[in-house]
C-alpha cells in the first residue's frame, strides 16, 4: 500500500513543487496513514495546462471511441477492485461490506456512460424555406471536480465518466483525506486502459489552495463540486466572478417518513440503514425520521432493538465503521452536548462511552434521539454521523410540512401502502430526490441533485450529460 500520493498530471506522477506535504489518516486507529502532496496554484496550473493541451484531440475523437476506453476503465476498475476497495478502506475506515459496494458503483459509472457517448445529438429547427437551423451539444473544455471524502472514488468517478464521455478533459482534486483511489484511477485509466496523457489529471492539496486554485484558473470552463455547503458558497462566489456553468452537490437533511400503514418490517430496518450506512457521513441520508405519532412508540421499540444488533468497531465484519476524519469525530460528539442542552433525549448512543475495543479510533456509536422539535439545532443542522431524530407527526399535512421545514432538500423517504398517498406527498416535498418503500433506491442510471441548499445541477443518469455540455444553434440562410 503506497505510504506517499503524488499528483497525476499528463500521464505522470509528479512530486509538489513545494515540496510540502500533508498527512492522511487511518480513522479506525486514529493514526497517520500517508503522505499526500500539498499542492498549490503553481501544480494546479500546471495540470489544467495538460488537461487544455489534451482536449482539442480528446473531443475530436469519435465517441464510440471514447465510450471503448471508458468501457476498458470499467473493467480496470472491477479487475483491481479489492486492491481499490483496501486502498479505500484505509483511508476512510469502511467496513468491508460497504468499500466493495462504492467501488463497483465507481466501475458502473464508467460502463453506463461508456455506453452514452453517442447520446450527445442536437436537433434541427424548422424555421420553414430559406433556413437550415440545427443545434450541437459540445463540450466546455477543461473540467474541474472537486470532490469529499466519504465516498472517494464513487464520488469522483460520478462526476469524471460523464464529463469523459461529453469529450472534456478533467482536473480532480480530492479530499486531502482520501487522495489515494484518485490518483490510482487516473493512473489505472492513462497506463492500462488507453485513456491520453493530460485527459485526466489528479491534482492533490487542500481545499483552500488546491480547490480554490483549481476553480480560479482561468482555463478550468467548469466545475462539478461535491461537499459542503460552506465550500460550495465559497466556489460559487468564484464561478459567479468567472461567469462558469457549477455543480453543487451539497449536504441534507433528509426527512425519511414512516405512515401508520407502513410495513414496519421493511422500514424500520430501512430507516436504521438510512442513517448508519457509512456511519452516517452520507449527503442522502435518512437522518430526521418523521414518525405518524400513532406508531411512534412501537417504531421507536423497533429501532432500539435494530441498532442494538449493529456491530460498531474496526473488524472488517463491523455494519459501522469509524469516521473518516478526527475534525469530523469531534464535531459529530459535540452534538451529543447541543441534544443534551436542547432536552433531547438518547434512546440509544449519545452520552454512552464507546466500546473499549474501539477507543482508540475515531467510532462514535449510533444514536437515536426522541423528544426532538423540528426547530432544535439537532434536527435542523447536518450532523453527518450516525445520529438519528425521531420526530412524531399527526397526519399527512404536517408530515408534509415538516419534511419541507428545513434549509435543505436533497432527499426523502416514504413509507406506507397506500399509493395515492405516495404521489401526493413525493409531489409535495422540497427535495431532489424521493425514495418510496425503500431508502436510497436508484442507480447510476438515476439522477440526483438537491434542491434548496443541498445544490444544483445533476449528476447521475443520462440529465448529467447536459451538464457537462454547452448547447450551440448554427443558423444558414439558404
Ligand atoms: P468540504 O466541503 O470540506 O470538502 C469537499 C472538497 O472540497 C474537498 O476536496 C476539499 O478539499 C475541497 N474544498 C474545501 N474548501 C474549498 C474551497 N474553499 N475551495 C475549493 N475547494 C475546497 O466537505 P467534506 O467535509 O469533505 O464533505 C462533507 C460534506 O460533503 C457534507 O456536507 C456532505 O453532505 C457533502 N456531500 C454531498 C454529497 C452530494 O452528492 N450531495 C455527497 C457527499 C458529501
Amino acid at each position: 500500500m503506497a505510504d506517499q500520493w503524488h499528483h497525476y498530471i499528463d500521464g505522470h506522477s509528479q512530486a509538489p513543487s513545494s515540496g510540502e506535504y500533508l498527512r492522511s489518516f487511518d480513522p479506525c486507529a486514529g493514526q497517520a496513514a500517508a503522505r499526500v502532496a500539498s499542492g498549490n496554484a503553481g501544480d494546479v496550473e500546471r495540470a489544467v495546462a495538460a488537461a487544455a493541451t489534451a482536449a482539442p484531440a480528446w473531443r475530436s475523437r469519435r465517441p464510440i471511441e471514447r465510450g471503448r476506453i471508458l468501457l476498458a476503465i470499467a473493467r480496470a476498475i472491477r479487475d483491481k477492485a479489492a486492491e481499490l476497495a483496501d486502498l479505500e478502506r484505509l483511508e476512510t475506515g469502511k467496513p468491508q461490506w460497504q468499500a466493495p459496494f462504492e467501488i463497483e458503483i465507481a466501475a458502473q459509472y464508467f460502463e453506463f456512460y461508456g455506453g452514452l457517448t453517442n447520446v450527445f445529438q442536437g436537433e434541427t429547427i424548422n424555421l420553414g424555406a430559406g433556413y437550415h437551423s440545427y443545434t450541437v451539444r459540445e463540450p466546455y473544455g477543461v473540467v474541474g471536480v472537486i470532490t469529499p471524502w466519504n465516498a472517494p472514488l464513487n464520488q469522483a468517478a460520478r462526476a469524471i465518466a460523464p464529463a469523459l464521455a461529453a469529450g472534456n478533459t478533467v482536473v480532480a482534486k480530492p479530499s486531502e483525506f482520501t487522495s489515494g483511489t484518485t490518483v490510482a484511477l487516473a493512473q489505472m485509466a492513462c497506463e492500462a486502459c488507453g485513456l491520453p496523457p493530460g485527459v485526466l489529471n489528479v491534482v492533490l492539496g487542500a481545499g483552500d489552495v488546491a480547490g480554490a486554485a483549481l476553480v480560479s484558473q482561468p482555463l478550468v470552463r467548469k466545475v462539478a463540486f461535491t461537499g459542503s455547503v460552506r465550500a460550495g458558497r465559497e466556489i460559487g462566489r468564484i464561478a459567479a466572478e468567472r461567469i462558469i456553468p457549477l455543480t453543487l452537490e451539497l449536504g441534507g437533511k433528509s426527512p425519511n417518513i414512516i405512515f401508520d400503514d407502513a410495513d414496519l418490517t421493511q422500514a424500520i430496518p430501512g430507516a436504521v440503514r438510512a442513517f448508519t450506512a457509512n456511519a452516517g457521513q452520507v449527503c442522502l441520508a435518512g437522518s430526521r425520521l418523521l414518525v405518524q405519532a400513532s406508531i411512534h412508540d412501537q417504531v421507536v421499540a423497533g429501532l432500539t432493538q435494530a441498532v442494538g444488533a449493529l456491530r460498531v468497531g474496526p473488524a472488517a465484519d463491523a455494519t459501522v465503521g469509524p469516521l473518516t476524519t478526527e475534525a469530523q469525530y469531534r464535531r459529530v460528539r459535540s452534538y451529543f452536548d447541543v441534544a443534551r442542552q436542547e432536552g433531547a433525549r438518547a434512546i440509544v448512543g449519545g452520552e454512552l462511552a464507546p466500546d473499549e475495543a474501539w477507543r482508540e479510533g475515531w467510532f462514535v456509536p449510533p444514536t437515536i434521539y426522541v423528544g426532538v422539535r423540528n426547530d432544535m439545532r439537532i434536527a435542523r443542522e447536518e450532523i453527518f454521523g450516525p445520529v438519528l431524530v425521531v420526530i412524531p407527526f399527526a397526519d399527512e399535512a404536517e408530515a408534509i410540512r415538516i419534511a419541507n421545514d428545513t434549509s435543505y432538500g436533497l432527499a426523502a423517504g416514504i413509507w406506507t401502502r397506500d399509493v395515492s398517498r405516495v404521489h401526493r406527498v413525493a409531489a409535495a416535498v422540497e427535495a431532489g430526490q424521493i425514495y418510496v418503500n425503500e431508502y436510497q433506491a436508484g442507480g447510476v442510471e438515476t439522477p440526483l441533485g438537491g434542491y434548496k441548499n443541498s445544490g444544483y445541477g445533476r449528476e447521475k443518469g443520462i440529465e448529467a450529460l447536459h451538464h457537462y455540455t454547452q448547447l450551440k444553434c448554427i443558423t444558414i440562410k439558404l
